[in-house]
């Protein structure tokens, strides 16, 4: 793991979020407490991390919210 890459807790929640890592070798990020993860997937390679984590980091919209809960 790269530890530059910071994620911020989850929006929805508040718990811990991390990186997975799929069979196939795809990476994404899950919430450890409510599960929300990013329907993005991109493959497990360093790029992919800091470009997923600047979208988990992002402002998530109402209708994001809205369709989590
Ligand atoms: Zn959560």
């Amino acid at each position: 793991m790269n530890e530059e890459i910071k994620l911020n807790d989850c929006q929805l929640c508040g718990a811990e979020a991390e990186f997975k890592i799929s069979d196939d070798d795809f990476l994404w990020i899950v919430c450890t407490g409510c599960q929300a993860n990013m329907s993005c997937r991109l493959p497990s390679e360093e790029l992919s991390m800091s470009v997923l984590a600047r979208f988990w980091n992002s402002p998530i919209s109402e209708e994001e919210k809205g369709r989590a809960a």
